[in-house]
């Protein structure tokens, strides 16, 4: 008995050995789980950090905005998008640190 696990190929579905690199049916490359994983979780960083920035940047001149001569409700919209934005991208640096050491 061998610990490698059975995986569906994306391609056809046919169960191929985690440790194949390509599927022995229709040949489809098959992607080693843990580097799939890895690769997701940095996209949903860069996705989250990035949705931060956006939402610090937007909050910022909405805040500066409405400080001028713009209706007062947009100054509240403005502090509440800098303090998702700076919660979100704060949340995904405390995640990649917590995985990362
Ligand atoms: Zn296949």
């Amino acid at each position: 008995m061998t610990s490698t696990e059975l995986t569906p190929c994306p391609a056809c579905g046919h169960s191929v050995s985690s440790a194949a690199r390509s599927c022995p049916e229709c040949g489809h490359p098959i992607a080693p789980p843990s580097v799939q994983t890895i690769e997701q979780t940095s996209k949903w960083h860069k996705a989250v950090m990035l949705t931060g920035v956006l939402f610090i940047l937007a909050g910022t001149v909405l805040w500066v905005r409405g400080c001028g001569s713009g209706p007062v409700a947009l100054v509240g919209w403005g502090q509440w998008l800098v303090i998702i934005g700076i919660l979100a991208y704060g949340a995904a640096r405390v995640h990649a640190w917590w995985r990362h050491g």
